[in-house]
């Protein structure tokens, strides 16, 4: 069967004015992106649907592949045009319905007419059609409401256009199309799961490593490179800031008692983080913080650790079940990358006995014995950055 184009559904209908430019020109340069590759795709926008054309059949079937991996689209249906007469229209219903599998589904003929030139009113073509299709495919079950093979006819002056298929798309929307973050990622489960979920609401992310070698080994940097690289499969290519993180760190154990410690090495982080942020133009912060999982993410340590900067700290897990974040890093394949056991700084240099309400002022005491504006200036600047192109998504077909 070859399928002349696809129809691409959006998603948030709510979209409007220019948001909704926006969405439409950032989703159509990532299907771009996505199918480079593939010589004969061209895309055509309109207004609540685009179109994809290929001439190329194991093109059109590659773009049938990728499709369900970029963030913007609702759904997806294959079309098939032929001739606006009846006798085309019939054979062409039986290629379509015979693309997929027939056995025990409902189904249905729709007919949109924009062509009110064509000599039958839609009642009787429906019929037509439908009887035609029976005929063909005895085993298929006549159902109006919510039928499972819809056979959609469109006749425009230009032809007439069929789909029955409706692939289901990732949803969200197109990455970019609602600014650039910086994501905090540790080589754990959690950040990975906040950096997608944010790629699926049209974020595009640079990310930042704290790592603190000797004591955080290659390995380490090899888990947090991957789960980047997988971060680069949902539409948009990741770039990584890795930073040398180990003279803060031991400054910080030397000086700050144990049970604060916790809190003054993720202000310290924060406070890199955020200036490797203005450098790369990013508007947000990223963390995978979810409220009351360990010490460090009471509210109360939330607060002392937000206190060193006014940049909007994102914590899309924050209100999240450990089991749900599992679920998702399950489903987009960070899950196995994660549970490598190389250990990061934050693990290594964990106090026994963390404190869960820390004070602001205590806190900032302790740190105030040391001058950290020169240590995190240097950590900035001899950051090391690795570009992770864009990956297919080929493995995680159950994304969805
Ligand atoms: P994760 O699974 O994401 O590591 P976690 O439950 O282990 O989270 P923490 O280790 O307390 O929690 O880290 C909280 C958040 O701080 C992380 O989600 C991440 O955003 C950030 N973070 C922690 N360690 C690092 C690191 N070494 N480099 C970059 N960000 C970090
Ligand atoms: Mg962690």
């Amino acid at each position: 069967m070859k399928w002349n184009e696809l129809l691409i559904r959006y998603g948030e209908i709510s979209l409007k004015g220019r948001n909704r430019n926006v969405f439409v020109k950032k989703l159509r340069n990532n299907i771009k992106d996505a199918l480079s590759d593939l010589p004969t795709v061209k895309i055509k926008p309109e207004r609540d649907r685009m179109f994809l054309f290929a001439d190329d059949k194991r093109d059109m079937e590659e773009a049938i592949a990728r499709l369900p991996y970029i963030f913007g689209i609702q759904s997806f249906s294959p079309v098939a045009k032929c001739e606006a007469t009846l006798e085309a229209i019939k054979e062409k219903a039986l290629d379509v319905i015979g693309a997929d599998e027939t056995a025990g589904k409902t189904f249905k003929v729709e007919i949109r007419r924009t062509d009110k030139s064509f000599p039958l009113v839609t009642g009787e073509l429906q019929q037509e059609i439908a009887a035609h299709v029976l005929k063909s495919f005895p085993e298929l079950i006549v159902q109006m409401k919510k039928p499972e093979i819809l056979l959609h006819v469109e006749i425009r002056s230009e032809g007439a256009f069929l789909t029955a298929k409706v692939h289901k798309g990732a949803g969200g929307m197109p990455v970019g199309s609602n600014g650039h973050s910086i994501l905090m990622l540790s080589g754990g489960i959690d950040s990975p799961v906040a950096g997608y979920l944010m790629m699926k609401r049209g974020v595009s992310i640079d990310a930042i490593h704290f790592a603190s070698p000797p004591f955080t080994s290659e390995l380490a940097k090899k888990k947090v490179m991957d789960l980047a690289e997988k971060l680069s499969s949902f539409g948009a290519a990741v770039r990584l800031h890795i930073i040398p993180f180990t003279e803060i760190q031991q400054t910080i154990v030397n000086q700050v008692p144990d049970n604060v410690s916790m809190t003054t090495t993720r202000r310290l982080m924060l406070q890199i983080a955020d200036q490797v942020r203005a450098e790369v133009g990013a508007l947000a912060i990223v963390t995978g913080e979810s409220l009351g999982q360990v010490a460090s993410q009471t509210l109360e340590s939330l607060t002392a650790i937000n206190a060193v900067t006014s940049t909007p700290i994102l914590r899309p897990l924050v209100a999240s079940d450990k089991l749900d974040i599992i679920e998702i890093a399950q489903k987009i394949g960070t899950y196995d990358i994660s549970i490598r056991p190389h250990e990061d700084c934050c693990t290594i240099f964990a106090p026994s006995n963390p404190k869960t309400k820390p004070r602001l002022e205590k806190v900032a005491y302790y740190e105030s014995f040391s001058d950290f504006a020169p240590m995190i200036e240097e950590a900035v600047s001899n950051r090391i950055t690795v570009e992770l192109p864009l990956q297919q998504q080929d493995e995680f077909e159950d994304l969805l």
